[in-house]
């Protein structure tokens, strides 16, 4: 299935060129969401790289990690949790801030989302530069979980975030 699917994908997702700043191609999966078959077919592969293996919560990066995130954890059979950009989660917190290419940014989770030893499922839609992905590693990590891979619908290859993440990564789609 994953060549085809590839293939659609590619013919899918849709590159805008300088948002949202000069020189960053933007890779808008809203075409590939649209598609009834797409949407299924990238929550199956998802899914279907943790078949058989216990996974205890799926955590989503806002806010493209949410879409793909909750339908992989209903599919495993697993809770949801959001990692939110800071000040939108309601109750206690573990924060980490993180550099990306240009400034700085900052993820947190609720501070009981996760419970020691609980195995986690990252997925957001695009791995960049990685801060991001790390940055969620470390708060499932602080929390004492234990990271199971990250997930992505699509990888920049070419900007190495793979390097920042020492857990497995599994990408649908590589640039
Ligand atoms: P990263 O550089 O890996 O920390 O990526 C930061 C966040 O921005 C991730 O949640 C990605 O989904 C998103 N992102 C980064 N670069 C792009 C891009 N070229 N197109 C679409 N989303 C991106």
């Amino acid at each position: 299935m994953s060549d085809v699917l590839v293939r659609a994908l590619k013919d899918t997702i849709r590159d805008v060129p300088d948002f949202p700043q000069k020189g960053i191609v933007f890779k808008d999966i809203t075409p590939v969401l649209a598609s009834p078959r797409l949407l299924h077919d990238i929550v199956t592969w998802s899914a279907g790289q943790f078949a058989g293996e216990p996974v205890d919560e799926v955590v989503g990066v806002e806010s493209r990690g949410f879409i793909f995130g909750a339908a992989v954890a209903t599919q495993l059979h697993a809770g949801f949790v959001p990692a939110r950009k800071p000040g939108k989660l309601p109750w206690d917190t573990v924060s980490v801030s993180y550099d990306l290419e240009y400034g700085s940014a900052t993820l947190e989770l609720h501070k009981d989302a996760i419970r020691p030893r609980d195995r986690v499922v990252i997925v957001d839609d695009v791995l960049a530069t990685g801060g991001t992905a790390a940055a969620a590693v470390d708060l499932v990590r602080r929390l004492g979980g234990e990271v199971v891979a990250c997930c992505f619908v699509v990888e920049l290859g070419f900007l190495g975030g793979r390097d920042k993440l020492d857990v497995p990564v599994r990408s649908l789609l590589v640039y």
